[in-house]
């Protein structure tokens, strides 16, 4: 069993800016990350959005927020997944997938959110959320992205940057919610074309390692069959909760908080893309988790 004053439950964004501000309070703490720190930005290839770095490739930008964290002397423990939580005693017991116990007076719960899976089951193997990982081996092939709100327009957009011959987006309501100028980028540029009103209804492994794809136009029935050497999934993103299921208040899978970043259980903060709220980006994650780091402080001094 290991024992800390704060353990911090995911180690992107949030979850490191907490420790950031936990060291500083000279809080022995742990980040529990599942996999390893950095997060939704790691697959982020350009962020352009963060003030002090006008561009910035996110696993760039989250080396450097680790280091930061690790210089500060936060233990960091990866591939260590916390799968089930008793918050019912003042000491708050965290199970991860090691067989480990962890023990800590306070929990921030930073577990962010996850890619939502392509809607058919299927063989193909070829199946992708994350353009920056696995876009590369698609240089000259053609790919189908399903999803046209930002991250579809945005990572077919990168696709194509990478050498990608032909994007395919499909989007299965009437209209793109992609910003206006970022959908006309894409269109002009001729790699690009989409289908809206358009579902996909299955996916088919075929012997030379492509992919046969269904679509069914919604508005008319008609079926089309397209085969395809990639498809990558950006329909949007489901919270990580699944361990805090019984313990915290959720809505839609979301973890209840207020302002002060508090859930119902004294001790057991929750901060960033996991929440319920309104602006998921990385400063908002950050701001969140500077006010639960600083509760948490406030809330194991006074326990004292
Ligand atoms: C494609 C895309 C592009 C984006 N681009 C931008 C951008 O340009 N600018 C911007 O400001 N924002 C952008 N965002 C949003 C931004 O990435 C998020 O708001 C931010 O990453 C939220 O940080 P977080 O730490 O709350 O969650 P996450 O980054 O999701 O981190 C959560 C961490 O918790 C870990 N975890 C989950 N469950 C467990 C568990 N049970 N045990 C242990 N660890 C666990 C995960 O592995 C993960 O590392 C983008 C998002 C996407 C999807």
């Amino acid at each position: 069993m290991k024992t800390y004053d704060l353990v911090i439950v995911g180690g992107g964004v949030c979850g490191m800016t907490a420790a950031v501000y936990a060291a500083r309070a000279s809080l022995s703490a742990c980040i529990l990350e599942k996999d390893v720190c950095g997060g939704l930005v790691n697959w982020t290839h350009t962020v352009e959005n963060f003030p002090s770095h006008k561009s910035i490739h996110g696993m760039d930008l989250m080396s450097l927020c680790r280091e930061q964290v690790e210089e500060l002397g936060v233990s960091i423990e990866e591939v260590e997944d916390v799968e089930r939580v008793d918050f019912s005693g003042a000491e708050k017991r965290l199970f991860t997938s090691s067989g480990e116990e962890y023990t800590a007076g306070a929990v921030i719960v930073a577990t962010g959110r996850k890619p939502r899976p392509l809607p058919v089951q299927t063989s193909f193997e070829r199946v992708h959320y994350c353009s920056v990982c696995d876009g590369a081996a698609y240089r000259g092939k053609n790919v189908i992205v399903i999803g046209g709100g930002n991250s579809g327009f945005d990572e077919s957009l990168y696709l194509t940057g990478l050498g990608v011959s032909h994007v395919h987006i499909v989007e299965a309501f009437p209209t793109c919610i992609a910003a206006a100028s970022t959908q006309d980028k894409a269109r002009a540029g001729g790699k690009i074309s989409v289908s809206v009103s358009t579902e996909l209804v299955s996916v088919a492994a075929l012997p030379d390692g492509r992919g046969r794809v269904l679509l069914r136009n919604t508005a008319t029935g008609a079926e089309d069959v397209e085969e395809t050497d990639g498809i990558f999934c950006f329909i949007g993103q489901s919270p990580n909760t699944r361990p805090f299921e019984g313990e915290l208040d959720l809505k839609d899978g979301y973890i209840r908080v207020n302002a002060d970043m508090e859930t119902r259980i004294p001790g057991v903060f929750a901060a960033g893309d996991v929440i319920v709220k309104k602006w998921r980006q990385i400063t908002t994650a950050m701001g969140d988790a500077t006010i639960a780091a600083l509760q948490a402080e406030k809330y194991l001094r006074a326990m004292k």
